[in-house]
């Protein structure tokens, strides 16, 4: 297990990687650590022209290196050699995720980055096991529908868990014989560019895989970038849909969304109550609440809900929180003082709405950075703050249910449909809420995404558009082409 170190001593490559080589200049912005909020290295902003010289060095290397065209079990083969090589760096890019996200050193390392490689060789799997299709056509005809790559492809991650979901773009879109461009979160920027140099060192060739740096003017132009053939996204769903407007203004680009959520819990009276809390603090402590598929809405039925709430009261606070250099941390900050301020906000909101604080409720002192106490709201309806708002902090709303239609319909959140959790022992109901819950993940009796990374993940609704993971993820980096010949002469 890794032990405390010295965040001091972590050096970062600060700059974008475009054809395989770090590159400065321009306007910079200092970037912190989120656990003491100190500022520890900056980053330049990559505006207009630079994104054109990382699309450009992409589109470069597809032709010259043949990324596309060679066998595709060499695609694959580096790869795999790639995820070898971010595994013998576990301990080093376990730091540099560790200090500048909110990742805890000791889940970045075996958790973060163990994933991201497990999930690069997943998807070199695929590289040379999708193919097209033969057409049912007239007998004097034979039609071909072919999978082709879009040349090259934009990714924008969000800052909740860097390096994994950078992977989660990078893989499919790479594995299917892509360039791709990507700018990370500006708050967590330093992880990227070391899996950029693993890629480099693994035999990528130098283009393949570009970043840019920068804040949302750099995301938008990456977006609009003509050179683009399609954008993946990861944030909020307010982001989502300005990017969904550059693409579609910048020659009708399609775009994977991965947005918001606002998760529900669903217990029922006959649930194995002590695994639901389980499951239920589990979801909202994990990144400190940072998570896209928190389970943030516990709807509980009336006869358990008492005993659900004393449950999740003894577990919630069952955390060690600290720096995320400190071996011995399970808690760690949140993201920015805006951003803990903005949970704040949303929980004072609640309490004035009339929802009764029975656990936390304010920021936790004493460690230097942005921390928020596990928090319990009670006695809130549909329309207040805390159950209508991605909180993207450690805070249950706990709303009571009397059969289960009322269940279902407290559920079904107007705009989010990302994630639903289940617990009942009745294989019916459970079967029943499947069929019913609007998510485009249901889990029953568990709660959380697994490795099985041949498990799609996406919303419905405002919570987003397309897959990550899975096969899908690798098919949604590829167009088709219909192909039709004249066999008869
Ligand atoms: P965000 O939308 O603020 O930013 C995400 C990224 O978009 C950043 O890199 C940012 O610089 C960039 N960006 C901002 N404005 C842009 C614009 N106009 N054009 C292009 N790019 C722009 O999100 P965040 O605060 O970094 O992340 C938190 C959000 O991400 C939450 O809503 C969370 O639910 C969501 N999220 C979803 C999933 C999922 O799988 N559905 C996973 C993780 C996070």
């Amino acid at each position: 297990m890794p032990g405390d170190f010295d965040p001091a001593m972590i050096e970062v490559t600060a700059g974008h990687f475009i054809g395989g080589e770090a590159i400065g200049g321009g306007e910079t912005l200092p970037v912190a650590r989120p656990s003491d909020l100190v500022d520890y290295a900056e980053i330049p902003i990559a505006d207009a022209a630079m994104v054109d010289r990382a699309v450009g060095s992409a589109h470069a290397a597809v032709a010259a290196s043949g990324w596309a065209s060679r066998p595709p079990r060499e695609r694959a083969r580096v790869l795999r050699h790639w995820a070898e090589l971010i595994e013998a760096s576990a301990e080093a890019l376990g730091r540099i995720e560790a200090v500048g996200s909110t990742r805890p050193i000791s889940q970045a390392v075996t958790g973060d980055v163990a994933a991201t490689a497990d999930g690069i060789r997943f998807f070199a799997e695929w590289a040379d096991k999708l193919g097209g299709e033969v057409a049912a056509t007239r007998s004097d005809n034979l039609g071909l529908i072919v999978s082709e790559p879009y040349g090259v492809v934009g990714a924008i991650a969000p800052w909740n868990v860097p390096l994994s979901t950078a992977s989660w773009k990078l893989g499919p879109a790479l594995a299917a014989g892509n360039a791709i461009v990507l700018k990370p979160s500006e708050l967590t920027p330093f992880s990227a560019v070391r899996l950029a140099q693993l890629a480099i060192e693994a035999g990528m060739p130098a283009g393949i895989f570009n970043i840019v740096q920068g804040t949302g003017v750099t995301g938008d132009a990456l977006a609009r970038h003509p050179g683009i053939g399609k954008i993946s996204f990861t944030g909020s769903t307010r982001t989502g849909v300005a990017i969904m407007k550059a693409a579609a203004e910048s020659g009708i680009k399609p775009v994977t969304l991965e947005l918001g959520g606002k998760s529900p819990q669903l217990v029922f009276a006959d649930a194995d109550l002590e695994k639901a809390a389980t499951c239920i603090a589990g979801s909202i402590l994990a990144n400190s609440g940072q998570g896209c598929v928190a389970g943030s809405r516990v709807i509980v039925q009336r006869p358990v809900a008492e005993a659900l709430i004393d449950l999740l009261k003894v577990k919630l606070p069952r955390i060690t929180p600290g720096h995320t250099w400190k071996a011995a941390t399970d808690f760690g900050p949140i993201v920015s003082e805006a951003q803990a301020r903005r949970i704040d906000r949303i929980v004072t909101a609640s309490r004035e709405q009339g929802g009764e604080v029975l656990l936390g409720g304010g920021l936790l002192a004493g460690y230097g950075g942005a921390y928020y106490q596990p928090t319990i709201i009670a006695n809130v309806t549909g329309d207040n703050a805390a159950v209508r708002e991605e909180v993207f902090g450690p805070v249950l709303t706990v709303q009571t249910f009397a059969d289960e239609e009322e269940g279902f319909a407290l559920a079904d959140h107007p705009e989010y449909g990302l994630a639903a959790g289940v617990y009942t022992r009745d294989l019916g109901r459970g079967l029943r809420a499947v069929r019913r819950l609007q998510a485009g993940t249901v889990w029953v009796n568990r709660y959380s995404r697994t490795l099985d990374f041949i498990l799609p993940t996406g919303g419905y609704k405002s919570s987003g558009i397309g897959k990550d993971l899975g096969r899908q993820a690798v098919e949604q980096n590829l167009r088709h082409k219909t192909v039709l010949i004249d066999i008869a002469s």
